[in-house]
């Protein structure tokens, strides 16, 4: 790969790119086509179906691999499907460990749709690395692994992980979604793939729905090149013209994320109406340590609950910002906000989500780029209505 002596925050603007060869355009181009001319049968220039291969999507399958250090990227139509592709490597009978603390989609479609194929599922807490090794045996094909968690901002030792999986000769794999490469590089922790839904903030200004893979290892990656042409969930072009886009601003927007990511949780701690802030980069959060060691800086995403523990203020609070945008999903420009117990964890029964930390007055803040000030105020005018 050309450019692989590069910092990170250069790799993010010229990793794997190379200058258009038709006439020199500085910005890749949208190859807007389904098919491509071949001079005699099978005589053409490296593409002929836009499933199989497209060179927009190929500059950006480029640019994740360079940005997560890996040989090889893969894209998809959403973080779901690229998940999809990695369980489809699997055979029924083959066991999973994963997480506990999903994200509610990836949950869904393990439970509803691959262990209807007879696919084994187990849900385990991660924190301590020992729980994972005594769920492992002979059918153990694969561990995954989501940190920092959502919405408790859980923090998992992937190097850790990567020991028992080894051993275990299992596929160990970590959704990045909310570190991104600029925080926690996964592969070189020891994780074989790497996935993303870059629908957050690789993509980074909440219009585009996409996910990607990263990885290292030729054989793996055939397999999933061979399931993305087969299955063919491929994101299109334009898409992948504007992640590519948003790839070049992810180191600045992550340094202004993490910046005001501080702020806003030491705010939110000395704040009277609130009770409980999960975040990593505090030193009493219980795997502060590890994450530490594992990641750059501590990120923009945050949990905290109100002192009052009541479900009409915690409504009442959410709906009277007028920065933060009350909305599903992380990682844009702009601060969103969330209510789990109501929005992405209202299929988990009341019981079952307050046992993980998700009670109804928890609030999750995926905290954006404007200016700290604007965003304290705002949390402040709405916490000080209750
Ligand atoms: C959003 C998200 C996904 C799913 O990605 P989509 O692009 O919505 O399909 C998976 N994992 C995490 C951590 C997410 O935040």
């Amino acid at each position: 790969m050309a450019k692989k002596n590069l910092k990170f925050d250069s790799l993010a603007i010229h990793g794997g790119q190379e200058s258009d060869k038709a006439y020199g355009a500085v910005m890749p181009p949208i190859y807007q086509t389904s098919t491509y001319v071949q001079a005699s049968p099978g005589d053409h220039k490296g593409y002929e179906y836009s499933r199989s291969g497209n060179p927009t999507r190929h500059a950006l399958e480029k640019s994740i691999a360079a940005i997560e250090d890996a040989q090889f990227g893969l894209a998809f139509g959403s973080g779901l499907a690229a998940i999809d592709c990695v369980l489809k490597m699997l055979k029924p009978g083959d066991e999973v460990i994963s997480t506990n603390d999903l994200y509610g989609g990836t949950y869904r479609l393990f439970k509803n749709m691959f262990e209807t194929f007879g696919i084994i599922f187990h849900f385990v807490p991660m924190g301590a690395p020992e729980t994972v090794q005594s769920h492992v045996n002979a059918n153990t094909k694969l561990i995954w692994v989501e940190t920092p968690t959502n919405p408790m901002l859980n923090i998992i030792d992937v190097e850790a992980i990567a020991e028992i999986s080894k051993a275990a000769d299992a596929i160990l794999v970590v959704d990045n979604t909310f570190a991104t490469p600029y925080l926690q590089q996964p592969l070189n922790l020891g994780a074989d793939i790497v996935m993303h839904s870059a629908t957050k903030y690789l993509g980074g200004h909440s219009d585009v729905v996409m996910g990607l893979l990263a990885l290292s290892d030729k054989t793996l990656a055939e397999k999933l090149y061979f399931i993305q042409n087969c299955s063919g969930a491929i994101c299109g072009p334009m898409d992948s013209f504007l992640v590519l886009r948003g790839i070049k601003t992810l180191a600045v927007r992550m340094q202004r994320h993490c910046e005001n990511g501080e702020i806003i949780a030491h705010f939110l701690k000395a704040h009277p109406k609130v009770g409980k802030v999960y975040w990593p980069g505090f030193e009493d959060h219980p795997n502060h340590e590890i994450a530490a060691q594992q990641m750059n800086d501590f990120g923009a995403m945050m949990s905290f609950t109100l002192a009052s523990g009541k479900l009409e203020d915690t409504i009442k609070v959410v709906s009277s910002f007028e920065v933060f945008t009350l909305a599903e999903s992380l990682g844009g420009v702009e601060s969103l906000v969330g209510h789990p117990a109501t929005m992405t964890h209202a299929s988990v029964p009341k019981e079952e989500r307050e046992k993980t930390g998700v009670v109804d007055s928890l609030i999750r803040l995926s905290v954006g780029i404007e200016d700290a000030e604007d965003l304290m105020s705002d949390l402040d005018n709405a916490l000080n209505l209750i």
